[in-house]
């Protein structure tokens, strides 16, 4: 048994499915793929490596055999956090553990285990599989990363804006996934700061303004840059007070940062409710609106779209 796993892929539906650009569509295809071969029989878990433990992501199968501290053990113990590929067979657990870790610091970890003792899962098959899902998750990585700040960049921004409007609770992930507000964000005077620190320290605020994103938002929350110095903000099963405490409380963490340089950096906010009756441009629009009414009246500020039509401060799209 090797520890290596080659990425090709020998059958053309799963070319296929290579083509599928939402990540938690493509683990609804990918999981499903397995039912023909194998019946109710098979069980496929998938983990995400988080600090110092493990979390699981998807349950597919027949038994969705609880999240016990053996599996939490093997997965801490037996996969080197620094090994972009590793699997094994357990026979205490009757399954295969693969783990890959793409290009960034995310590992995942795959479980994979047939009910039945009269099947017995071909090794070929889960080579297979685990070499589709790194690739998946490879080119996931590479597609919908910027390079720059880490987070999900435009093309994603499209993918999921679109999935979140027509696919509803398509989540399997034991997270909250009812979108509530979306956020457009905005670095004030951005221009200023290329021109008076130049454009190697404006590139470092942007990366400094993406992971104060990732510390001050959940996991589930999607964060992407929408452009430039641009960023916009999805946040999940959260109702209206706290979503102004979250942003008001991220946007006087960006104002009270302590940056390379001594100029202060701060960031105007707009956003909208989540109406899913909406399009995404009607949504832009709409969190783009309360956005530049923050720019107007003195930057470093949020605003609510609908707080705004209601005191008559902008008109309605
Ligand atoms: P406002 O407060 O109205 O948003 O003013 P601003 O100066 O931030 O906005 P403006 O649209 O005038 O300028 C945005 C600047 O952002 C211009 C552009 O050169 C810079 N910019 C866009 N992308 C990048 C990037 O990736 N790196 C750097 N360093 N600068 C960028
Ligand atoms: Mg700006
Ligand atoms: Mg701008």
């Amino acid at each position: 048994m090797s520890a290596e796993v080659s990425i090709a892929c020998k059958y053309e539906s799963f070319n296929t499915l290579i083509k599928i650009n939402d990540p938690e569509l493509l683990l609804e295809v990918f999981l499903s793929q397995l039912i023909p071969e194998y019946g109710s029989n098979i069980q496929v878990e998938i983990f995400e490596r988080k600090g110092a433990e493990w979390q699981k992501n998807i349950v597919n199968g027949c038994s969705s055999s609880d999240f016990d501290e053996d599996r939490q053990f093997i997965l801490l113990h037996k996969i080197d956090p620094d090994k972009t590929k590793t699997w094994f067979y357990q026979p205490s657990q009757n399954g295969w553990y693969c783990a890959y870790k793409p290009l960034s610091s995310r590992q995942y970890a795959m479980f994979i285990s047939i009910d039945s003792p009269d099947n017995i899962i071909d090794e070929d098959y889960i080579q297979l599989l685990f070499g589709f899902y790194c690739h998946q998750l490879c080119s996931l990585e590479g597609t919908y990363r910027d390079n720059q700040t880490g987070l999900y960049n435009r093309k994603a921004f499209d993918l999921r804006m679109d999935s979140l409007l027509h696919n509803h609770n398509m989540s399997r992930r034991n997270n909250p996934c009812n979108p509530s507000f979306f956020v457009m964000l905005d670095i004030d005077n951005f221009k200023d700061i290329n021109d008076t620190y130049g454009h190697l320290y404006g590139d470092e605020v942007l990366t400094i303004i993406a992971k104060l994103m990732n510390d001050s938002f959940r996991e589930y929350d999607l964060l992407f840059r929408y452009g430039g110095e641009e960023f916009s903000v999805v946040l999940m099963d959260i109702d209206d007070e706290i979503c102004k405490q979250v942003l008001n409380r991220f946007r006087l963490k960006v104002e009270n940062y302590d940056y390379p340089k001594p100029d202060k950096v701060t960031i105007s906010l707009g956003y909208t409710n989540f109406n899913r009756e909406l399009t995404v441009g009607q949504l832009i629009d709409q969190a783009d609106r309360a956005l530049y009414f923050s720019k107007e009246n003195g930057r470093n500020a949020t605003h609510k779209y609908q707080d705004l039509v209601k005191q008559k401060s902008i008109s309605a799209i």
